[in-house]
């Protein structure tokens, strides 16, 4: 078909053979035609990235810098647009859309100044009578090229989050982006065809999930750099242990709500976070707060005002900018979590508002009186459903944060300095927010999970050093 839109082949614009639709989450419009790369394509791209392997890590520091800030000064230019763009493939309202491309563009800021920064240590070695006379240089060097596997949810930002740290340490990057999603990343190629990179230094392949096994088991491609569900993450893992595999998976994420959180502000501060973070995306967020654990003292009154909250929120139309809630990424999805919904109410939870599904939309849901077992309470829901719970004191509620299978980050409403370095001890997740929902993610901060929630870290400088291994040059005669 020749108006598909076409794929990226070590720098070079292609087309496939064969195609597959991307539509449009709220009404099912089609939104474009995709091209399939080719077995011989996919290989094409892997051996560029492997023939210039050598000449990218060579890559002067401003070079890389360059490329990055020209990518962020693009984006920046044509933001309304990729936003647009992120709303017609992922349904998400274009005000949040607007969000992840001013994201994108702090992340590929950060990668160009940490690409600047990104040196060595000098290590003293005469601490050891024998070693007098020795001094030891590290430096970090690209394990190999990327692959870069993403998501469906922020189908441009979580793609930046593996280009920009391999861009900024000098390796080459084959980007995989989620088949509901690949419009964003097909245009990050766009930009990235605009630097100086050697050609082969990247390629974007909207491959079908089933034709993406070949490239994880390709030796040429030493890292896996995975972000998605944790039962693909961790069978990648188990495909290719000798490989260096990150995994950034689900989880069930909570926000304790401290006994000293009680004023009326507080609560209405609370409620208002908890309210917009719970639902926002549609709840398609790894770190959507699912989970708020009160005390007893304030819950019931903390559950009033989230309720009210939620329930004022505006679902619909993604396009429409005050819209606050779209729909699922598609109708089968909101079927998954309507069944949820159901199977709690039908074990005793309590509807404090939603509950009903239109389409692909769910209506934003709070419910109460959940078992722990329900469905809704210890798996990863990814819709824009809340559970609250009413605990008595802060032994109680970590206990519950973390008795779960997943650990990616949790919030702590508190002002008291004792609970937060002690939420910091003991909560198993990779990020405890202070003040807020667990949902607060910086594109600098290291991000990622324990558990079941994945193994790495993201975040530009942490990617970096995921993607580089420490090699040490140890002088004598000094
Ligand atoms: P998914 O696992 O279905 O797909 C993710 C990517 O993996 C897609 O590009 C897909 O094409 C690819 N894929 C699917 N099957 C594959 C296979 N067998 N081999 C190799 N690749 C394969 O996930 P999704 O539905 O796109 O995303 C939602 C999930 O992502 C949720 O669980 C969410 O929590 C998680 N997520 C985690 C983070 C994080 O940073 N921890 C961020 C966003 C999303």
């Amino acid at each position: 078909m020749s108006d598909a839109r076409s794929f990226w082949v070590a720098g070079q614009a292609a087309v496939g053979e064969r195609t597959f639709e991307v539509r449009h989450p709220y009404d099912g419009r089609l939104v474009a035609s995709v091209s399939v790369p080719t077995p011989a394509q996919v290989d094409a791209a892997v051996s560029a990235a492997r023939a210039v392997a050598d000449e990218a890590a060579a890559m002067p520091a401003y070079a890389r810098a360059e490329a990055l800030h020209h990518v962020a000064n693009r984006l920046a230019e044509r933001s309304e647009e990729i936003a647009r763009l992120i709303t017609a493939e992922n349904g998400k309202p274009v005000k949040w859309a607007r969000g992840e491309v001013t994201r994108a563009i702090s992340t590929f800021r950060w990668a160009a100044e940490e690409a600047r920064r990104w040196s060595g240590d000098l290590q003293r070695l005469d601490t050891d009578p024998a070693a007098v006379g020795r001094i030891a240089l590290t430096r970090r060097f690209p394990r190999g090229p990327v692959l870069a596997i993403a998501p469906f949810n922020f189908p441009l930002n979580l793609v930046a989050h593996k280009v920009a740290p391999a861009i900024a340490v000098g390796a080459p990057v084959i980007i995989k982006p989620a088949p509901k999603t690949p419009l964003s990343a097909l245009v990050l190629g766009e930009l990235l065809a605009e630097t100086a990179l050697p050609a082969g230094m990247w390629s974007v392949l909207p491959l079908p999930n089933e034709e993406t096994a070949a490239l994880v088991t390709d030796p040429r491609l030493p890292v896996v750099s995975f972000t998605g569900s944790g039962p693909v993450g961790w069978a990648i893992q188990k495909t290719v242990p000798h490989k260096h595999v990150t995994l950034e998976l689900g989880g069930n994420a909570a926000a304790v709500v401290c006994p000293d959180w009680s004023s009326e502000a507080d609560l209405d501060v609370a409620a208002g976070r908890i309210a917009t973070f719970a639902t926002y995306q549609a709840g398609q967020s790894c770190i959507s707060v699912q989970r708020v654990i009160a005390d007893r003292s304030i819950a019931g009154a903390l559950a009033a005002r989230v309720a009210a909250a939620v329930a004022a929120q505006r679902t619909g139309d993604p396009w429409d900018d005050s819209t606050d809630v779209g729909p699922l990424i598609d109708e089968a999805a909101a079927i998954r979590v309507q069944s949820w919904v159901d199977e709690a109410v039908a074990a005793g939870a309590r509807v404090l508002t939603g509950g009903t599904r239109d389409g692909a939309t769910v209506a934003p849901t709070v419910l109460v009186d959940v078992p722990a077992d329900a469905k809704v309470s210890c798996e990863e829901v990814f819709g824009p459903v809340l559970v609250i719970e009413a605990v008595d004191g802060v032994d109680a509620a970590f206990a519950r944060v973390n008795d779960s299978r997943y650990g990616l980050q949790a919030g702590v409403f508190t002002r008291d300095l004792q609970i937060a370095f002690r939420a910091h001890r003991e909560l198993e997740v990779g990020g405890v927010v202070i003040g807020d929902v667990p949902s607060y993610r910086a594109d600098q901060m290291p991000y990622g999970g324990v558990k079941e929630s994945g193994v790495g870290r993201e975040g530009v400088r942490y990617a970096m050093e995921d993607y580089t291994y420490e090699r040490v040059l140890v002088l004598t005669g000094l």
